[in-house]
């Protein structure tokens, strides 16, 4: 739940980085339509310019060939017809490199002198420049006419002014053919790129001339609905430039247009000069800063998200092992307390400042204080200041790093007495010491069981006389006393005669009793300096230190007569005797060990046993 809460400053991220990125890419893309509308301006400028150099130089030309044209009309009259008009007309025409050939034509048609002698002779009735001109005589004017193939087999044009006789009648035309050659270097010299094309149109929308050189230019009329030419010449302006499909060419273009009407100059149908660019030439430089600004963008956007998602990836994956180590922090914790509030004894940390952090349960039974209560508690408050006194030595050694161990009597709340073992085990961190743990354990029953069971180990709980085991340690100790310091030493071993028939003629605890009595008839008749066990059932045992055989012999006839003698009077009043016999060895030497003495003593009781019973026998050796 944790984790899924944090999705919402996540998706405030990506809104926040879409936002970023749709202003850079709004920023692109304006700076792109900027870049578009600036590299179309500039073409454009660069286009009408070009046009223009094409413009004003056939301009030019036009206004000398009128001149030209002009001056050879005011000539005639003064010159007669034939050889020296002849001469004029090829003199001019090779002054101007424009013109190809200069004619003059009568009203008929009839070549009346010419530039080129070859054309002599021959009438050109039939040319549009002449029927033009012969239709509408107009001495001012200069007849463009439309391209067509000269007999020659030459593509032009030719520029025409009529003449008038006296009476103001058509009287024929002088005529220049304009040279195609002329104008070929100069629409070449405005292509400034490999795709730039430029041409002259006539009005009426026939191409006299197109740089690259198209052959079949001719063949194509441009004066059709909606072709940009067409749309020039209804703008009735100067100069267009236009953008798209170029009939022409079938290309995608951007193409300016000028017409060619120098001021001065009365023309019918003037010329008209494209020059034109193909826009994926134009635009190449700016969609290739375009593809280059995309591959860009797409990457910043690409790194800036791919970015963005690690990033959240990696605080995802760091908050939700924050969450798992939270849970088994709390986990540990619970696992922690429910271990320490099932130990028997008292658990609990301290800080430097003898304050409670953490305690278990087993404090209410010892101080009738809860956890909650414990809680922060100085533990001056806790223990009052008797306890503390005592303590505080241990506190202070475990706060200097020292572990402690020590047993402490203390009282509980009911007012009994427990006794516990007390654990300080610092808890340090580096050089310093943050605090203690404190373990106390309850060793009552314990220490209470230590009491008995040392008695336990060394006596027999029936009789108080020493054990087997204690008999023969001091057995042991009182021989190797003798066997370094010398002097004499017995033992005897002494049987309880037919015993098991003591038990079955007097039942149940006679048997007890009867060891009972035996013990005390014992100790009374032994020295206080002499050892003496319970070694077996109703088997005995005594070490006589400085005793030597004879003085044991009589020692054990007195018991021998004083255990005969004894009565032992039972819970139910009945009364019962009994006899023992007994064993003796004494000590012969170094080699003796208190298991040598006894198995001797043993094969004398043996001997006692089987020769009569309640009697002594002596060791042999
Ligand atoms: P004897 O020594 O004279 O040969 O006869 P006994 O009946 O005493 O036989 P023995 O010493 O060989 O065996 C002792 C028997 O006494 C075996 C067991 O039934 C009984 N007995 C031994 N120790 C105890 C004891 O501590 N309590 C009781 N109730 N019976 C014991
Ligand atoms: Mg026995
Ligand atoms: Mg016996």
């Amino acid at each position: 739940m944790q984790i899924r809460a944090k999705s919402a400053p996540f998706f405030a991220h990506w809104l926040i980085l879409g936002a970023a990125l749709l202003v850079l890419g709004g920023a692109g893309v304006f700076y792109s339509l900027q870049e578009q509308q600036r590299t179309q301006q500039r073409e454009e400028d660069r286009l009408l310019a070009q046009a223009r150099v094409v413009q004003e130089n056939v301009g030019q030309n036009l206004l000398a060939i009128n001149q030209a044209l002009h001056d050879v009309r005011n000539e005639l009259p003064a010159m007669h017809a034939g050889r020296d008009v002849n001469l004029y007309l090829h003199t001019l025409a090779d002054a101007m490199p424009a013109i190809r050939t200069l004619a003059v034509l009568d009203a008929r048609g009839e070549v009346l002198s010419t530039s080129r002698p070859e054309l002599a002779g021959g009438n050109f009735s039939q040319r549009a420049y002449f029927q033009d001109a012969q239709r509408h005589p107009d001495a001012e004017s200069l007849y463009i006419s439309a391209p067509f193939r000269t007999s020659l087999g030459v593509f032009s044009i030719n520029a025409t002014k009529v003449l008038l006789d006296a009476r103001g009648k058509f009287a024929g035309v002088v005529t220049a053919t304009l040279d195609p050659l002329y104008f070929a270097p100069l629409l070449e010299s405005v292509r400034y790129t490999p795709d730039t094309m430029t041409s002259i149109v006539h009005w009426n929308g026939t191409r006299f001339l197109v740089r690259p050189d198209q052959p079949d230019a001719a063949e194509m009329n441009l004066l059709r609905p909606e072709t940009f030419f067409s749309r020039h010449r209804e703008s009735g302006r100067d100069a267009t430039v236009f953008s798209g499909l170029v009939y022409a060419s079938g290309e995608q273009r951007m193409i300016a247009q000028r017409t060619v009407m120098p001021g001065g100059l009365k023309m019918a149908q003037p010329m008209v000069i494209a020059v034109s660019r193909r826009l994926d030439r134009i635009y190449a430089i700016l969609y290739r800063d375009i593809r280059i600004l995309a591959v860009i963008y797409g990457a910043i956007a690409l790194l800036s998200a791919s970015g963005l998602y690690a990033y959240q990836r990696k605080h995802l994956e760091s908050a939700a092992r924050e969450a798992e180590a939270f849970r088994r922090v709390e986990a540990s914790e619970r696992f922690m307390k429910m271990i320490a509030d099932h130990l028997p004894g008292m658990v609990a940390y301290w800080t430097d400042e003898l304050r409670c952090r953490f305690s278990n349960a087993a404090y209410l039974e010892w101080f009738g204080k809860t956890p909650e209560q414990m809680r922060n508690i100085r533990i001056q408050d806790l223990m009052g200041p008797e306890l503390f006194a005592k303590n505080e030595p241990y506190m202070r050694a475990a706060l200097r790093g020292e572990p402690q161990l020590f047993e402490r009597t203390l009282t509980k709340p009911d007012g009994s007495i427990g006794y516990t073992l007390a654990q300080y085990i610092p808890d340090r961190e580096g050089d310093s010491v943050k605090g203690f743990v404190v373990l106390v354990s309850d060793v009552t029953k314990l220490k209470q069981a230590e009491l008995e069971l040392t008695r336990l180990a060394q006596t027999d709980f029936l009789t108080g006389l020493a054990n087997r085991r204690q008999f023969l340690l001091l057995a042991g100790q009182e021989l190797s006393h003798a066997a370094r310091y010398g002097g004499p030493l017995s033992v005897l071993m002494v049987d309880i005669d037919h015993f098991k028939k003591i038990n079955d003629t007097y039942g149940h605890k006679s048997d007890d009793i009867v060891l009972q009595m035996f013990a005390a008839l014992f100790r009374n008749a032994m020295r206080t300096v002499d050892v003496i066990g319970r070694i077996g059932g109703e088997e005995f045992a005594a070490v006589l230190p400085q005793t030597d055989g004879e003085q044991a012999r009589d020692v054990a006839t007195r018991l021998l007569e004083t255990v005969s003698a004894a009565e032992v009077r039972l819970e139910d009043g009945r009364t019962v005797r009994f006899t023992v016999s007994i064993g003796l060895a004494s000590r012969v030497g170094p080699a003796d060990t208190i298991d040598t003495m006894l198995a001797r003593a043993d094969a004398a009781l043996y001997e006692a046993k089987n020769t009569g019973r309640n009697k002594i026998c002596v060791a042999r050796g």
